[in-house]
């Protein structure tokens, strides 16, 4: 696919970037302040920032340029209509890493035992958006509004821990992401299904898998 990269000279962008080159897209890169001509390219991938992906998705979609989206912390809910309207796809999801979503399955299923959790998301320090989006998206299926502790420091990728507590016992489910080429597996698959979704907006990698 012919495919345009909102953040190409970020963390996520510059990981993912190579990788889906490797799997034979073609790759436009655009950069903050760039003007965001994306017409007859197949989709855009973003992963920038909460302040700066609602105006590229919108100018994508206007443009008749269906996207996926790993930018956390922003409402894509109102672009839901655009991409009806132009008969297009607006793919986001919080998380793309395959471990993340497995680790949310598996919290939403102790949680039918479990009442009480709670949840850690743990980030580097440069992550713009608290709590994380995952860790929103973790406490929606858990239910029960669980309290989140966000920690930012310098020497963490991604991490997250959904600690359950019951009488006389712990139950711990944790993920650690070491390195950014491991979201490139789910937003391959993003790019291989976008065809094959329901024009307007998809949430999560989960409905993908
Ligand atoms: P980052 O290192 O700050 O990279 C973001 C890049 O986007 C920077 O190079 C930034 O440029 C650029 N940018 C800002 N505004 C832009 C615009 N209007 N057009 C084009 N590029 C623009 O952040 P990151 O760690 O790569 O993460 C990016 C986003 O992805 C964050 O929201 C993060 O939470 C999210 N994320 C999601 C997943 C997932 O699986 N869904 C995984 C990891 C990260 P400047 O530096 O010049 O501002």
């Amino acid at each position: 696919m012919k495919l345009a990269f909102f953040g190409a000279e970020g963390k996520v962008g510059r990981a993912l970037i190579p990788v889906l080159e490797r799997a034979g897209h073609d790759v436009r890169g655009f950069e903050i302040g760039e003007a965001i001509d994306v017409g007859g390219l197949d989709a855009a991938v973003d992963f920038t920032s909460p302040d700066a992906a609602p105006a590229n998705v919108r100018s994508a979609l206007e443009q008749g340029v269906s996207c996926v989206v790993g930018t956390t912390g922003w409402d894509p809910q109102p672009l839901h209509d655009l991409a009806v309207e132009r008969g297009l796809r607006l793919f986001v999801a919080p998380n793309f890493s395959v471990g993340a979503v497995l680790m949310m399955r598996f919290a939403q299923q102790a949680a039918v035992y479990f009442p009480r959790a709670e949840i850690i998301e743990l980030h580097n320090e440069a992550k713009k958006d608290a709590p994380s989006g995952t860790a929103r998206m973790t406490a929606g299926l858990v239910g029960g509004d669980p309290v989140i502790h966000s920690v930012r420091l310098p020497g963490l990728v991604a991490h997250q821990e959904v600690i359950f507590g019951g009488e006389g016992e712990l139950l711990t489910i944790r993920h650690d992401t070491t390195a950014r080429e491991s979201f490139a597996p789910g937003v391959l698959l993003a790019l291989e299904k976008l065809a094959e979704l329901p024009p307007g907006l998809t949430v999560g990698l989960d409905r993908l898998l």
